[in-house]
């Protein structure tokens, strides 16, 4: 939420946010060593096939294991790194660490899955972007087909006429892109013609209102109807009920991510998840403990 609020609310200097002020000052210290302590690390959520409940991909989603306050989220710590310029290294070395994952559930025989890196605004933007992309895969020999990049819609925003030039390179090298948290940002259907754009992931905030809210089943039925129109295929994120799981399923939903059947887990985890005789996730089921 807090990318759609930067863009539109106007803050003022509060006393209430002066503590969260001076935490930002010490994270940004915090965070330029993080990155050369090696203090981050990728867990993975499953998204499972609507259809089956065969998990089909992962998506790489960051940590921060902070040696003293323990777990920071994206949340907190990717906004500062924003304005601190140092976001498009934390990319890097997420989408270096995720294609050497790749590489490692591929020579320990795991099934192939998708692997979705989500791309933060200033790293898209940038014109090393694909380069850094396309060097990463090779340096791990990973197939196009294995990545896919999660870009939102305020992302593709912000970088104007240039989004279809980088566009083109990404779908030039065989990747595939989903417009992450769609509906909350400036929604503009164009972003949904664009070259290399082939998911669309309907945003938490539309999937928690369902099956009760009547705006919500029909906002979510109608991104479902535009999707199958223009030939893009859809994952709900957030599926935290069973009613939900059901809403979408019939509604003709691909895929869908969330807590009800998996927290985000360690690449061992996962590998145990994939596993010959786990193959099939039982969506009735809370498959993983909450971790707190
Ligand atoms: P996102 O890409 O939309 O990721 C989904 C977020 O929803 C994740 O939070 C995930 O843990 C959480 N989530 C998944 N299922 C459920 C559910 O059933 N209920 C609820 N309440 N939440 C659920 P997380 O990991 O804290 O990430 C937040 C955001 O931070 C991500 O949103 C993404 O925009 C950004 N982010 C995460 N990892 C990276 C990264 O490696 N690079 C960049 N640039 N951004 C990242
Ligand atoms: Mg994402
Ligand atoms: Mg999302
Ligand atoms: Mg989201």
């Amino acid at each position: 939420a807090a990318k759609t609020e930067e863009r539109n609310t106007l803050r003022f200097y509060t006393p209430m946010m002066h503590a969260s002020t001076s935490r930002r000052l010490l994270l940004a210290t915090e965070l330029r060593q993080a990155l050369v302590r090696e203090e981050f690390r990728l867990v993975y959520q499953p998204s499972i096939e609507m259809r089956t409940g065969r998990i089909v991909a992962v998506e790489a989603l960051v940590r921060w294991q902070h040696p003293d306050r323990g777990e920071v989220l994206p949340s907190e710590f990717i906004p500062v790194a924003e304005s601190l310029g140092l976001i498009r290294r934390i990319d890097e070395w997420v989408m270096q660490t995720a294609c050497a994952q790749i590489e490692a559930w591929d020579l320990a025989g795991m099934p192939p899955v998708r692997v979705a890196v989500n791309v933060s605004a200033r790293g898209f933007g940038h014109t090393a972007f694909v380069d850094g992309v396309s060097r990463a895969m090779q340096q791990r020999r990973v197939p196009p087909g294995r990545l896919m990049l999660e870009i939102t819609e305020s992302a593709m925003l912000r970088m104007g006429d240039d989004t279809e030039r980088t566009m083109r390179a990404l779908h030039a090298l065989g990747l595939e892109v989903a417009v992450d948290d769609f509906g909350t940002g400036y929604s503009s259907m164009a972003y949904l013609k664009l070259p290399a754009v082939a998911y669309l992931k309907i945003d938490r905030s539309f999937v928690s209102g369902l099956p009760e809210s009547t705006d919500d089943v029909a906002i979510v039925e109608a991104m479902l109807a535009m999707s199958r129109s223009l030939g893009l295929k859809t994952i709900a994120e957030g599926i935290e009920t069973e009613a939900q799981h059901e809403f979408l399923m019939r509604a003709g939903c691909n895929e869908g991510q969330g807590y009800l059947y998996s927290y985000p887990l360690t690449a061992s985890a996962i590998e145990k998840l994939m596993s010959p005789r786990s193959l099939r996730v039982p969506t009735k089921l809370r498959l993983v403990p909450p971790k707190r």
